[in-house]
């Protein structure tokens, strides 16, 4: 892909989860392999106004490479991923609200529905709380993202990372269907019935032959 459509694959992914309302207050930023480090949306710019070229090239070690503008707040947690995982080649993060309610209760998302399986693993975990676009968040975001392709951060929101644009964008619209579920569930009264591990394996190799995204 070029790079051009690559910026601008970058601000559409941007402008859509700000569409869905996964965005409150320009919260969210969005990412994706570049050159030997990354493109990422600048920090604070309302994403109805974002053009592919305000997007930040930055180093693998967070070094401005080119753009005139102030990279996301969350560059740190972006380039820790990057460096350990290499698996990942684009990340999206919003404050989606179903998925910060849970989080702001630090629970994570059991397998509660198959679909868990999208998010790698047979949960969804909770990071540690740190404060926002600091290095303790990115190291705690990353701990609890082995294995996983999804995290909530404590009282803040979601990172998904995919293969892909298109599949980090699915992860995290998912995640945010799943928390409001589970939530739903818990308000209910009802006890969710936990699907076990060997049944999440089960659903995992089914969409590893299923063309499911991620
Ligand atoms: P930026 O606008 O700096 O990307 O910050 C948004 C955000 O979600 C911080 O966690
Ligand atoms: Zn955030």
């Amino acid at each position: 892909m070029s790079e051009m459509a690559l910026r601008a694959e970058i601000v559409a992914v941007a402008q859509a989860i700000d569409k869905a309302g996964f965005c409150p207050s320009k919260s969210g930023n969005v990412s994706a392999r570049f050159e030997g480090g990354l493109l990422i949306t600048p920090s604070g710019l309302p994403y109805a106004q974002t053009k592919p070229e305000d997007l930040i090239h930055l180093s693998l070690d967070g070094t401005v490479l080119s753009g005139a503008r102030k990279p996301s707040s969350e560059w740190p947690f972006h380039v820790e991923i990057y460096q350990a995982r290499p698996d990942a080649q684009a990340i999206v993060h919003t404050h989606s609200p179903r998925a910060t309610a849970l989080s702001s209760a630090r629970r994570g998302i059991p397998a509660f529905h198959y679909m868990i399986a999208l998010c790698g693993g047979s949960d969804v975990r909770c990071a540690e709380y740190a404060t926002f676009g600091t290095p303790e968040l990115a190291k705690s975001a990353v701990t609890a993202l082995e294995g996983r392709k999804a995290v909530l951060l404590a009282n803040h929101g979601v990172i998904a990372l995919g293969q892909t644009l298109a599949g980090a964008h699915t992860i995290v619209a998912e995640v945010e269907n799943l928390a409001g579920q589970y939530l739903d569930l818990l308000a209910s009264g009802l006890e969710p019935v936990i699907l076990g591990e060997a049944e999440m394996e089960r659903v995992s190799a089914k969409f590893s032959g299923y063309g499911k995204v991620g």
